[in-house]
Order: C-alpha cells, then structure tokens, then sequence
C-alpha cells in the first residue's frame, strides 16, 4: 500500500491543543518509518474543515487518490480529514470504491466495515464538534439568557436600559395595533405596514418599516414576554406588550395561510430525485389541481425515462421500502457503537489522571510560593534569592498550567447518549417515515437524504447523508459472518 501524510491545522485552532503542522508531520513520518509504510506524498494544509470544498489541497490529494497515486492515507487524527459531513462522504465514497483502502492514524486503522462505521461516529462527533465551538464563545450571554434576561438589542417596541428591556411607550402602541389588525385575517401585512405609516410608524431613518420586519415581528414571541435564543424558547422577565391569547391567535392566522401555500407550492420530494438514465433532476407538478407527478425533464429525445410519470404515492412507498432496506445490521452496529464509548470513556479516564496529577503539582507548588513569602517576610532570604526562588516557582506554575489549558475537550457523556439515540432513530426509519405527517417526513428526508436515482420508476442507487450513509453501506455488509465469527471464538 502507498500512503499520503496529511496534516492540517487552521488559524482559528492556534491556542487550542492540535498539534502544529510541523508536529504532525514529523510524529506521522516517525510512524511511518517505524512500521515500513511507504509514503509518497505529504500535504500540508491551514486551513479549517468546518465547511465543505473549501480545502485545496484536500480536494488535490483526493483526486490524486482517485487516480491510483495512493491507496491510504495517514493522519494525526480523523478529525485532521473531515469536520463536515460533504468532506466525509467524499472520503467515505472512494473507500466505498475500493479506491482507498485505509485511513490510518497512529492509534488506530480504518480499513474493514465495521472500522468504517466507528469512523462515522468518530465523523458526527468531529461535526458535532465543530459546532460546539461556536458555541463556547457564547456562555456569557447564556447565563444572562437563563435569568431571563433579553441578551441583545431591543426590538422594535423596547428599549435597552441597565442590561434589561423595557416597553418603548411610543412605539409599543403600533406593535398591539400591528397584531390586532392581523389576528382579524383581513389584510395582508403589506397592507398593515401602510395604514401603520399613515398612523406614524417610522424607521429611524424616517422611513415606511418593511414587510419582512413585520412579519419578523408577528412571530417574536418577545411581545408577549418570551423571547428566542438560538433556536430555544426562554421565559423573559420583561413585561409583553400583547397578551398570549392575542399572539396566539396571531400564529393561527400565519399557519392558515403557510398551509394553503404549500399545498400549491410545496413537493415533498422534490429535490431527492433524480433520473438515473441522463442525471437530471426529477420535477414535479400538479394534475388536475390534486395530484403530484414527477417526472426527468430530459424528454426531448434524450431520454426515454420522460414518460414515466410517478406520482407522490408511488414516490412514498419507493422511499418506505428503501427505509426498510436500510435496518442495519443491528448487532454489528451495537458492538461498534460499544467499542467506541469504551475507548472515548478510555481516554477520559487516562485525560482525567494527567488532570488531576497536573493540578496536584501545581497545589504544590502554590504551597512552596506561601511558603517562601513568610520566609522572606521572616527575614530569612536575601533579596537575590528571594527572586531567584520565586521566579522558578513562578515559570513552573506557568508550564503546568500552560499544560492543563492544553489538555483536549473531552467527549462528554451527553455526546455519547446523542449517538446511542441516533442509532435508535436509524433502526426505526421506516416506522418514522410511515406514521410522521407531512413535516417529520420532510424533516427526515432533509437529515437523512441525499440522493434517489430512479430508472423504470424504481430506485436504482439510494445515497444517504452522513452519518445514514455509513449505516447503510454497514447493512449491506456480507462481513457479518466472518465477524461473527471471529466474535464467537473470541467472546
Ligand atoms: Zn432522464
């Protein structure tokens, strides 16, 4: 086998604990050399896999691989390759192929299926991750959000004071005008923001407020004493200027109309399909204002799937008995899933002793700085040694704590439930599907999703988005019998 080293480290991970790209390359080199693995070429990038495609050098050493330069490749850690699911898959489609053959890291190798499944674990965390880090930077504002407080400039109506919002009394009036005159369902908002202006209602700028701020407002449940932060509903301890029965009434009137338009508008599964004879999108379309029909557009002589019309019906039990299709080899699954806890409890655990030995050095340490304090105010020290004591001590105390800061975010247990409960969801796909309306069917094709092609009003490939897709290729595994085995002899 040829392997690629491929090392990556971005800007924004400089205080964190990756190693630098120099490290990487030469703890992998080191490796590499100490195992006989022939390497052919090293790549070394800055830049952050949060978002997909955006990586050159990536994307040169996967189309290198593609054309048989390499058949491996050698990373510090999975999480170096891929933080987003696109990238992942990328990866997950050449293994797939056969075209790479192992991803090796200096812990651990992925190259069978059930390796490929862990890795998909390893890939969700990776992502989930990701957008922990975002997050982090936010906790200030989260303990202030949890005491109820409104975290952020004032909406049209409040005013800020002192860290908290108040009712602006010269501007609430047109906020309750605004929610009564909608909950009646007889104009529109557009309509609404012109008899607003005519009463007063201005911008700042002196201007007509638009429809999209209106319409903004109509669904802020900060008027009637919540408020929504990132994505959450909070209790505030500001007063509302509608009552709840008002806004409520409100919501009704824009789930009426929200219905009706996407009954006209709105196909299903639109977006997932496409004809597996020219690749084109599948469209779709109403007849006789009732029933959806799906069809490739590629008609005009080009391709002889133009004909075959499908309607949401045919669509719907294509996708069920793909969702069947899909239950995982559930043992083989629960054992991955199993091994991978244990190794992320593993690395706690040994994380949680070099914490514990780091801050019994450094409570030490504070010890010996007391200590050499009431020596000094004893009179027992020069002033030279004093300061020479002390600055020791002090770099000491520097490079343990420098170390404690540089000791990884661990993989909590809240993160290892997600992914037991993201099992679950995978074995019961098809029942979800089957009993959800209209929206939990929308919302699982969204996660779940990637691609139907469809020949002869069958499906002829199913791509999913990851990590469904791992879970997948795992069902469609004829390993399980040798892996069985292989368990059975060695309980
Ligand atoms: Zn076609």
């Amino acid at each position: 086998m040829k392997y690629f080293i491929y090392c990556r480290k971005s800007s924004e991970e400089d205080n964190k604990q990756v190693q630098s790209l120099d490290t990487q390359e030469r703890i992998l080199v080191d490796f590499a050399t100490t195992k006989g693995l022939k390497i052919v070429d090293i790549f070394r990038e800055s830049k952050s896999a949060k978002d997909a495609g955006t990586r050159e050098i990536f994307g040169v050493m996967l189309s290198k691989i593609t054309k048989g330069d390499a058949d491996g490749i050698l990373v510090s850690h999975t999480d170096r390759l891929a933080r987003n699911y696109n990238d992942a898959g990328d990866l997950l489609n050449l293994m797939s192929k056969g075209l790479l053959k192992e991803i090796a890291t200096p812990y651990r190798a992925f190259n069978s299926v059930q390796d490929y499944l862990y890795m998909g674990f390893d890939f969700v965390f990776a992502t989930h991750y990701s957008a922990q880090l975002g997050v982090k930077v936010k906790e200030g504002i989260d303990s202030k959000v949890l005491k109820g407080e409104y975290p952020t400039h004032a909406p049209l109506g409040y005013f800020n004071k002192e860290g908290k919002i108040y009712i602006d009394e010269t501007k609430a009036p047109y906020i309750r005008r605004l929610f009564e005159l909608y909950s009646h369902n007889q104009y529109s908002i557009k309509e609404i923001g012109n008899i607003l202006y005519k009463e007063g209602l201005r911008t700042k700028g002196g201007n007509k407020v638009v429809t999209a701020v209106l319409h903004r407002a109509l669904i802020n449940p900060i008027y009637r004493g919540d408020f929504m932060w990132n994505g959450k509903l909070y209790e505030g301890i500001h007063e509302g200027i509608i009552s709840r029965e008002l806004f409520e009434a409100v919501q009704g009137v824009l789930e009426g109309k929200n219905r009706a338009k996407n009954n006209t508008f709105n196909f299903l599964y639109r977006g997932y399909l496409t004809c597996a004879v020219c690749g084109c999108k599948l469209t779709a379309t109403k007849k006789k204002q009732k029933y959806d029909y799906y069809y490739c557009t590629n008609g005009k002589n080009l391709c002889n799937q133009h004909k075959d019309y499908m309607d949401s019906d045919d669509i719907k039990g294509l996708i069920s008995n793909n969702f069947a299709n899909f239950i995982i080899n559930k043992e083989m699954c629960d054992l991955s899933l199993e091994q991978y806890k244990q190794d992320v409890r593993k690395n706690n655990n040994y994380q949680d002793s070099t914490r514990n030995l780091l801050q019994n050095q450094l409570a030490k340490i504070e010890e010996k700085l007391d200590k050499l304090v009431d020596m000094n105010l004893e009179g027992l020290l020069t002033k030279e040694k004093y300061t020479e004591k002390q600055n020791k001590l002090l770099t000491e105390k520097g490079l343990i704590q420098e170390q404690l800061k540089k000791l990884p975010n661990q993989i909590t247990e809240n993160t290892l439930e997600l992914l037991e409960k993201f099992k679950e969801r995978c074995y019961h796909l098809q029942n979800l599907f089957d009993e959800g309306n209209e929206d939990v069917k929308s919302d699982l094709l969204k996660s779940a999703l990637w691609n139907l092609s469809i020949k002869d009003k069958q499906i002829a490939t199913a791509q999913y988005k990851l990590p469904y897709q791992e879970l997948a290729n795992a069902s469609k595994s004829n390993d399980f019998d040798t892996w069985r085995g292989r368990r059975d002899s060695n309980p």
